[in-house]
């Protein structure tokens, strides 16, 4: 970061929330442009936006195979241009919704910033973000499908590349928007008895015993749900940060969040 430019808020928001994960390429336009308003009216000072693929990446990605890198051929490669596209559409109605509610967003495509080494992050431009950011803009970039110097190409989730930036840029606090309340003792959708977990220490063994018990999502989604997700934002929170799990499809939740007010969710810190 430089001096004098104030460490931005970092929103996630999952393809849970931005998409309908069973129907194929369909946004979820409702949601799309209420949490525009939403970031409109509550104004944080910095912000950077990330999203995930939900039913723009995922479908593609497990059709053409492209989970465990490049295995030859063009027919896969195809797949991850195929992916690619989905995934600029997918971000191009973001942005455009965002500015339509009045907020300065620019997409930033994320494969044209990001490598990977076995699927970790090894190289990230920071300089065109932090462009968007000096000026006062809002960054939106996704989970994409980009190069990886061991596996050819490798996917990277919205959660991972939004921790990698919060660590980068010396954020101290990460919200992800997801379609449930928070992260669960259970998979809340499935599981009637699980209950919310307000707050998790990732540091210590408790967290390992509650890791051990939490499962993965259902659906069609090949960066690994809640458990994924918690495993990803606890590096950032072990290292002082704060990460806000909370229900992006209730309206009002995120607008507050960003406000610094306390909502329904969970929080995970050191
Ligand atoms: P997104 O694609 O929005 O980033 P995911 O679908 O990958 O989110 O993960 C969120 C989903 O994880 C929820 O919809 C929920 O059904 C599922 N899930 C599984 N286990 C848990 C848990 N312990 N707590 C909360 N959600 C869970």
């Amino acid at each position: 970061m430089r001096p004098g430019l104030k460490p931005p808020v970092i929103l996630k928001l999952g393809g849970s929330v931005v998409t309908f994960k069973d129907r194929v390429e369909t946004p979820n336009l409702q949601a799309i442009r209420r949490l525009s308003l939403e970031i409109a009216e509550a104004k944080p000072r910095s912000l950077l936006l990330v999203h995930g693929g939900g039913s723009f990446g995922h479908p593609h990605a497990q059709a053409y195979g492209l989970t465990g890198g490049f295995k030859g051929g063009s027919l896969q490669l195809s797949g991850v241009s195929r992916t690619r596209e989905a995934m600029l559409r997918l971000n191009s109605l973001i942005v455009e919704n965002l500015n339509l509610a009045g907020v300065p967003a620019l997409g930033l495509q994320t494969s044209a910033l990001a490598a990977t080494r076995s699927g970790r992050i090894s190289s990230l431009d920071l300089k065109p973000i932090l462009g968007v950011l000096r000026l006062g803009g809002v960054p939106v970039l996704f989970g994409d499908v980009v190069m990886d110097f061991e596996d050819g190409f490798s996917i990277l989730s919205g959660d991972r590349l939004s921790t990698e930036l919060a660590l980068r840029l010396r954020s101290r606090l990460l919200i992800l928007g997801v379609d449930v309340d928070g992260v669960f003792t259970g998979d809340p959708k499935t599981d009637s008895e699980a209950k919310l977990v307000e707050r998790l220490r990732v540091r210590g063994k408790a967290f390992k015993t509650f890791l051990a018990g939490v499962k993965s999502s259902k659906t069609v989604d090949v960066t690994g749900g809640m458990r994924h997700k918690v495993l990803e934002v606890a590096r950032f929170a072990s290292k002082g940060g704060r990460v806000l799990v909370v229900n992006a499809l209730k309206p009002g939740v995120v607008a507050e969040a960003l406000r610094g007010r306390k909502v329904r969710g969970t929080i995970l810190t050191a």
